[in-house]
């Protein structure tokens, strides 16, 4: 049987590559409620010493050097059949592609990159790196002096329109709507499950935590996710 699928994934599938959820019991903001002010692009923008400090969040975190698991591989390996109509992830780790994927819709942008808030020139988060190792703790575009964000949506900031489209086309055309280690909290996200709903799609969750489309879904996996769905996409 061939099952097309849309996968939605979340914090959870990359807690097992040692990447910490924010909204978890673990989670950071859960541990530093003040964190949040370096997701926030008002305070960004506003504040040296936010930059300061989430450059320095962003130099020490696990995400350069993290390696994606069994579940990462999992959904790569769905891709490769042929099986997926589309891989949408909250998560700015890169992981997904790490792991082989090549066709990602990243609702939440990625934190590879940095974007100059002012000229709007990407660059590589490899070019920043060196810079913070350096001891820069606000580092400025070099091109027109602007300030620096990593390409992720941050708190007051809209999704790439075009992705959420691509993202809501893809869970209409799937057969099943799998999401992945998601709270299924944070909207538009999670508003594919009612995309997927309304079109009479499958909906699978695999999630440690309840949420609030369990009981509208087909089927709930409550196990780990690194082995829960490399079995769940083999059967
Ligand atoms: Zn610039």
């Amino acid at each position: 049987m061939t099952r097309r699928f849309a996968v939605l994934t979340g914090a959870g599938i990359s807690t097992a590559s040692g990447i910490p959820d924010f909204r978890g019991p673990q989670g950071l903001w859960t541990k530093d409620p003040a964190a949040q002010a370096m997701f926030d692009i008002d305070e960004y923008v506003a504040s040296s010493a936010v930059r300061a400090a989430a450059w320095k969040h962003r130099l020490a975190a696990p995400i350069w050097t993290a390696e994606p698991n069994a579940a990462h591989r999992a959904l790569a390996g769905l891709e490769r059949q042929g099986r997926l109509t589309a891989l949408i992830t909250q998560n700015i780790d890169g992981l997904h592609q790490k792991a082989g994927s090549t066709n990602v819709l990243e609702l939440h942008g990625t934190a590879w990159f940095v974007d100059c808030l002012d000229c709007h020139r990407r660059i590589p988060m490899a070019e920043l790196l060196p810079r913070l190792e350096a001891g820069e703790e606000d580092p400025a575009c070099l091109v027109c002096g602007g300030i620096l964000k990593s390409a992720t949506v941050s708190f007051g900031q809209s999704l790439d329109q075009q992705v959420l489209e691509a993202a809501v086309a893809a869970t209409k055309t799937c057969d099943t709507f799998l999401a992945v280690g998601t709270s299924l909290q944070v909207y538009p996200a999670a508003g594919l499950c009612d995309v997927a709903l309304t079109a009479g799609k499958r909906l699978v969750i695999v999630n440690a935590e309840p949420t609030p489309y369990d009981e509208q879904a087909d089927q709930i996996l409550r196990t780990p996710i690194e082995t829960t769905l490399p079995d769940l996409l083999a059967s």
